[in-house]
C-alpha cells in the first residue's frame, strides 16, 4: 500500500495554530488551565475573520493572547510577492519558515450568462515541496521533492489568498461570504495524495462549521494516480470533487510520461476511480494534457473516449503549457479541435482548455523554478 512520504517531516519551531482543530486546540486550552470553550473563539477568528496573530483577537482576555502567542506561531506561509500574469491568473510565491518556496494561485474568470458582474475565484494550492512522481512534462517534478507541506502550511496559502482579496476589495466594501474565493483545486505543486494525512487534515478544516465551512463539492484533488490512495480518500466520506491525471489513454504512452503508471497501471488506476464514483456518486474528471506528437494522435482520442465512456466520466482537454528546459510542445489549435472533437462524437462531456487565461496547471511550479534558477 502507497504510504504517505513522512520521510523528511518538517518540524517548524512552533506549531501553527492553523494544525489545530476544536478538539486538540481545546484539549491544549484545558491542561493550561484555560476553558476549553475559548478554542472556539480562536478558530472563529482564524477562519471566519482571517486573524491568525492572537494579539488581535480582542475578545480574548490578555493573558490568554499572550499564552497562545508563545505557544503558537500564526500563519507558516510567508509571502514573498504576488504577480499577475495575464487577466485573471495571480499567483502567490510563499516561504516558508526552513527557507521553502512554494505557490499558490488565484484565477479570477468572469462568469457569462448569468446577468450579474461577477467572477468566480479558483485557489490552487501546493501539498507539496516538488514533486517525487517525475512526470515527464511537469516544472513541478523537474527539481524532485524535497518534503511534504504540513496542514498548516496548506491552510496558510488559503489564509493569504483571503488577505489579498480584503486588501484588494474597495474600501467599505462587506463581503457576503467570509470565504472570499468559489472553488479550491489542489493542482499545485506536489501529489497531494503522496500526503495523505495533511491534505485531508486540512479538507476538514476548510470542510468543517468550524473551519471555512467550504462546501466539499467546490473541493477538487487532482492525482497523478495513486490507486490506494484514491480508494483511501473514497472512503473518507467526504463527497470531494476527483480529478485524475491520465495525459496516455494507453499503458505504453502512459508510461512513457508518467513513471507511476508501472506501478498503478491504467487498469488498477480506473477500478479505484471506479470505486470512487460509486461512493459518491458523482462525475470523476479526467485531465489529459495534449502533447505534440506524444499523446495527441486518433488512436488516443478513440481510447480516451472508450475510457470515459465506461467510467462516465468528463474528459478536460489542456494545451500543454511550454515548460523552460523541457522538449516538449503544444499541437496547434486544429490538431486540438480534432482530439476534442474525437470525444465529443463519442458522446464524451469534454472540455478543450483556451489557449490564454487558465493557465492554472502549468502556472504551478514554474515560478518557484523560475526563482530557485534565479538566485542560484
Ligand atoms: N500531482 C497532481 C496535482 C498537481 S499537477 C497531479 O498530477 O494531478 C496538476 C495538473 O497540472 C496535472 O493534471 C498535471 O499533469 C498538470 N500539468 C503539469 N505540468 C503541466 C504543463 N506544463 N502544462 C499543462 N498541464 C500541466
Ligand atoms: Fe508531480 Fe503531478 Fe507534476 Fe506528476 S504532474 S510530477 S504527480 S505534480
Amino acid at each position: 500500500m502507497e504510504k504517505s512520504s513522512n520521510r523528511r517531516v518538517f518540524r517548524p519551531e512552533k506549531p501553527s495554530l492553523l494544525e489545530e482543530d476544536p478538539e486538540t486546540l481545546g484539549a491544549r486550552l484545558f491542561a493550561a488551565g484555560q476553558p476549553a470553550y475559548r478554542a472556539g473563539q480562536v478558530l472563529e477568528w482564524i477562519y471566519r475573520r482571517g486573524v491568525t496573530e492572537p494579539a488581535a483577537m480582542t475578545n480574548l482576555p490578555a493573558g490568554l493572547r499572550s499564552w497562545l502567542a508563545e505557544q503558537f506561531a500564526g500563519n507558516p506561509v510567508d509571502r514573498v510577492f504576488w504577480k499577475r500574469s495575464g487577466d485573471e491568473t495571480t499567483k502567490l510565491l510563499g516561504r516558508l519558515e526552513d527557507g521553502a518556496l512554494i505557490e499558490t494561485v488565484l484565477i479570477e474568470a468572469p462568469q457569462t450568462g448569468v446577468g450579474v458582474e461577477r467572477s468566480r475565484s479558483t485557489v490552487c494550492v501546493s501539498s507539496q515541496v516538488g514533486c517525487a512522481y517525475g512526470c515527464k512534462f511537469c516544472a513541478s517534478g523537474l527539481a524532485g521533492w524535497k518534503r511534504n507541506l504540513t496542514r498548516g502550511e496548506i491552510l496558510g496559502q488559503f489564509l493569504r489568498v483571503g488577505e489579498r482579496q480584503r486588501e484588494a476589495d474597495a474600501p467599505g466594501t462587506v463581503r457576503r461570504d467570509h470565504v472570499p474565493f468559489d472553488n479550491i483545486v489542489f493542482m499545485g505543486m506536489g501529489e497531494p495524495l503522496a500526503n495523505f494525512e495533511a491534505v485531508t487534515g486540512a479538507i476538514e478544516s476548510l470542510h468543517r462549521e468550524w473551519g471555512f465551512g467550504f462546501g466539499a463539492r467546490r473541493i477538487t484533488v487532482s492525482t497523478s494516480g495513486l490507486a490506494p490512495r484514491i480508494r483511501d480518500l473514497a472512503d473518507l466520506g467526504v463527497p470531494l470533487r476527483l480529478a485524475v491525471s491520465l495525459h496516455g489513454a494507453t499503458d505504453e504512452v502512459r508510461s512513457r510520461i508518467m513513471p507511476v503508471n508501472r506501478k498503478y497501471p491504467i487498469p488498477e488506476l480506473l477500478d479505484a476511480v471506479r470505486s470512487f464514483r460509486e461512493r459518491h456518486n458523482r462525475m470523476v474528471t479526467l485531465e489529459f494534457i495534449l502533447i505534440e506528437e506524444v499523446n495527441d494522435s486518433l488512436a488516443q482520442a478513440e481510447a480516451l473516449a472508450r475510457i470515459a465512456g465506461d467510467l462516465h466520466a468528463h474528459v478536460n482537454c489542456i494545451p500543454y503549457n511550454r515548460v523552460e528546459g523541457l522538449p516538449w510542445t503544444r499541437p496547434n489549435r486544429k490538431r486540438q479541435e480534432r482530439f476534442a472533437g474525437v470525444l465529443r462524437k463519442a458522446g464524451i462531456s469534454v472540455t478543450l482548455r483556451r489557449e490564454k487565461g487558465h493557465d492554472i496547471e502549468a502556472a504551478c511550479g514554474q515560478l518557484r523554478l523560475q526563482e530557485e534558477r534565479r538566485s542560484a
